[in-house]
């Protein structure tokens, strides 16, 4: 279970033609409705260094951004996933994990050390929250869609819940948490 003490910030999308300007391309598909995630080798990689043999949940916030095409400015079409933050550790038990206001920080500074290096005006921001259930299968609890709706409630904001021991991974988004079908999520 996690237990959530503050808010995502506010933040906005960006026309996709953005996208293709700014990040490495990689082919994507969005005709039948679904964004596509883009899950960045840095971000797999901290998440799974984070959460890889530990008993306990392990969580943290994913850095990234979102894009739209410009004639649906409310629909997200890609979503960039290219950082994870962890929540400390200490606080987490086999059943429980909370995440403090310290997250919400540190993603916040590691935010804006990277917009200063690189990308001018495309913010990186809060794109969701991950976490483990080891051992127990990827998929979202009652607690985790709780979280979700509560914390997660644009189009597109992500889970994603990783069993390490099974190499399960699970993502879900918005505030209802549809499952995004595993077509839909590439390597980039
Ligand atoms: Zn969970």
């Amino acid at each position: 279970m996690i237990k959530w003490e503050d808010q995502t910030p506010t933040a906005r999308t960006h026309e996709l033609e953005r996208w293709h300007n700014a990040v490495q391309g990689v082919p994507v598909k969005t005709s039948d409705g679904s964004p596509t995630v883009v899950l960045r080798a840095a971000c797999r990689d901290a998440v799974l260094s984070h959460i890889t043999g530990h008993r306990e949940e392990r969580g943290g916030l994913l850095l990234g951004f979102a894009f739209h095409d410009a004639q649906s400015p409310a629909v997200p079409s890609v979503i960039d996933v290219i950082d994870a933050v962890a929540a400390p550790t200490g606080t987490g038990t086999a059943v429980s994990l909370s995440m403090h206001t310290d997250l919400w920080q540190e993603a916040r500074r590691r935010a804006e050390r990277f917009d200063e290096s690189a990308r001018g005006d495309i913010k990186l921001m809060v794109v969701g929250w991950y976490h483990s259930h080891p051992g127990l299968g990827a998929f979202f609890s009652g607690t985790d869609r709780a979280t979700q709706a509560s914390f997660f409630r644009e189009l597109w904001h992500l889970g994603l819940v990783v069993d390490p021991q099974r190499g399960e991974w699970a993502w879900f988004r918005s505030q209802d948490s549809i499952e995004i079908e595993r077509q839909h999520v590439v390597d980039g």
